[in-house]
């Protein structure tokens, strides 16, 4: 195995309508999910015209994942079946885990300028698909930045870098997760755990992966590195914005059916019966 982890596939993000109508980019979703295990699927929204967003992802199930929903600029207002209300703000996380089930809405408000967001999903094990669901959010201040020298700023929201914790901390599924930025020409390395997957989003400027540096992966580009023990990357002369997410793999089967993703199409059929019968929900409390 080589020490650094090279590139496997460096792919554009999809223009997609999702929810009511927004319309945003699929980083990646269901054909890609083999590839980057535990991770599902990331969309990146972002407009300056509310009419992409406002009509918003209105009530819709969750099972058997993880949805993670990073807001660089703009607010998304949130409410469930169970009552949790708020809104997720400039530079919050919400991490929020569906278990065994919630219905929810997210519904984008409407923001003078850019408004940028990422959900990233993480698949749960089956072991735990049918856990009671429970919510992180984390306001910008909670986050911490790692600023080790001139050019660096990596906002921690899971796992840790040079003795920075992120605050999203006993994660059912081994996962770092951070938003980075590099000034021009500048390099980077992080050594991650063995075995797990690394995904990289480009989302402003554009740098090079690997050691070789065989490739510029510029703005709306997905990254995914092969096996090895250290990510290296550099900045080009615009400097570069990224999502840096690394997870280790179920490798389980997957059963997608749209907002629910299980093991077996027995378990989905199961839970579309019980979402027409009334009787999804089965936790009141998160
Ligand atoms: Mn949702």
């Amino acid at each position: 195995m080589s020490e650094f982890k090279e590139p496997e596939r460096i792919q554009q993000s999809r223009p997609t309508i999702e929810g009511a109508g927004v319309r945003l980019k699929r980083v990646f979703g269901p054909r890609e999910a083999p590839l980057v295990d535990p991770f599902l699927l990331l969309d990146d929204f972002h407009s300056s015209d509310p009419k992409d967003y406002v009509a918003g992802f209105p009530w819709h199930p969750h099972r058997g994942i993880e949805t993670v929903t990073y807001m660089i600029s703009g607010v998304v207002e949130h409410g469930d079946s169970i009552g949790n209300k708020g809104a997720i703000n400039s530079g919050d996380v919400q991490w929020m885990t569906a278990g065994n089930g919630i219905l929810h809405q997210e519904m984008p408000q409407r923001y003078e300028g850019m408004m940028q967001g990422f959900q990233l999903w993480v698949n749960l094990p089956s072991s735990k698909k049918m856990m009671s669901p429970r919510y992180r959010d984390v306001s910008k201040s909670q986050i911490p930045t790692h600023a080790p020298s001139r050019g660096i700023d990596i906002k921690v929201i899971a796992g840790e870098i040079g003795g920075t914790k992120g605050p999203v901390q006993d994660l059912v599924v081994r996962t770092e997760y951070f938003d980075v930025g590099l000034g021009p020409g500048v390099a980077l390395e992080h050594s991650v755990e063995p075995g797990h997957r690394t995904v990289a989003y480009v989302y402003e400027g554009a740098a090079s992966f690997g050691k070789e540096r065989k490739n510029i992966v510029g703005s709306e580009n997905l990254v995914v590195l092969g096996q090895g023990r250290k990510i290296a990357v550099k900045a080009d002369r615009r400097g570069a914005r990224f999502l840096l997410a690394s997870g280790a793999p179920l490798r389980e089967r997957i059963a997608w059916g749209g907002p629910i993703v299980m093991n077996t199409q027995d378990e989905l059929d199961l839970a579309f019966r019980e979402l027409s019968e009334g009787t999804f929900i089965k936790t009141r409390q998160s």
